[in-house]
């Protein structure tokens, strides 16, 4: 790599139970932000609440209107009753009709809420998109004022509810400008695009060897799906050995992806080709399997008398 990456420090990602619990909406203007801050983005009041909030109170609202509808019902029936009789037989029933709705409604609550949070992403759709849309082109200003690594922040939090090839590649086209280390706040799997592109190659290929256990199905799948593309670029054959390199830590992937493995195997290095040797031996299927024939000729071809590949040493390796 010729580019010079610059050292940083990356926020760290708040994570949420849901993907929408950081979205809050504005009790004055009505619009939505994923961003923190005091301040509403549009209009500048502090009147920001989480969505969830928003939709507790409507649903208490509601809630509340249904009680007082009742109430006047009753009042509308004790007033029509001719005598004590039928103003004691209003009251009563009605007493135990609110006394059953009250009791109800607060088994309903949680439901309630959930029904209100849905109805509101369904009619203020537009209004949540245009919400993200301005969040993320505070970020893409951010990004132009110089400060990519705020900016980057930014628009990572837009990406927990906007997922986009366009907004995974602004942020891989980011990250690339980084130096990242393993005790980074990285993500893998969300940055994966539908398509190919070399930018989504390169991360994981560094990922790869940043971060071995964070290479799963999704990140091997692509590079199989796009090895020729892959071995094209200028840094394509190390992008692919470093997959292959952290695949061969689970047996189920070199199971899986056993041709995949087969072609790097020979190119291995020594202590992960030790690692796939003895995957391959403890499991008679795979050692059956051509791959099988392959351990033993690569072991005799390049290392001969190497006392790693002992059966007692398998223990030793770490995956
Ligand atoms: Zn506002």
């Amino acid at each position: 790599m010729t580019t010079t990456k610059k050292a940083v420090q990356l926020p760290v990602l708040e994570r949420s139970r849901r993907n929408y619990d950081r979205l809050r909406t504005c009790r004055r203007c009505g619009k939505y932000t994923i961003l923190p801050g005091e301040s509403c983005p549009n209009c500048g009041r502090a009147r920001l609440v989480p969505v969830m909030e928003r939709a507790r109170s409507r649903a208490r609202r509601k809630m509340l209107n249904e009680i007082l509808f009742t109430v006047l019902l009753i009042i509308i029936a004790i007033l029509l009753a001719q005598d004590m009789t039928q103003i004691a037989i209003a009251a009563g029933t009605g007493l135990i009709l609110l006394a059953l709705l009250v009791l109800v409604q607060r088994r309903m609550t949680g439901r309630e809420t959930l029904r209100q949070l849905s109805r509101m992403f369904r009619y203020d759709h537009a209004t949540i998109h245009d919400g993200l849309v301005h969040d993320q082109s505070t970020g893409v200003e951010t990004v132009r004022s110089g400060k990519d690594v705020e900016g980057y922040h930014i628009l990572r939090q837009t990406a927990v509810l906007v997922r986009n090839d366009r907004l995974r590649l602004a942020l891989l086209s980011l990250l690339q400008n980084f130096r990242l280390r393993s005790d980074m706040d990285l993500e893998l799997e969300s940055l994966i695009t539908r398509d190919f592109d070399p930018l989504v190659a390169d991360y994981i290929g560094e990922i790869a060897r940043l971060k071995r256990d964070m290479i799963k199905d999704r990140a091997i799948r692509y590079i199989i799906a796009n090895e020729p593309r892959i071995l094209e670029m200028e840094n394509g054959w190390n992008i692919l050995i470093s997959v292959a390199s952290a695949a061969v830590r689970m047996k189920r992937y070199v199971t899986m992806y056993q041709g995949f493995i087969r072609r790097y195997a020979r190119f291995l290095p020594r202590e992960r080709f030790v690692r796939l040797y003895h995957v391959v031996h403890s499991d008679p299927a795979l050692q059956s399997e051509v791959l099988g024939q392959d351990m033993e000729s690569i072991r005799a071809e390049l290392y001969p008398s190497d006392p790693a590949f002992e059966p007692d040493a398998a223990g030793a390796e770490r995956p």
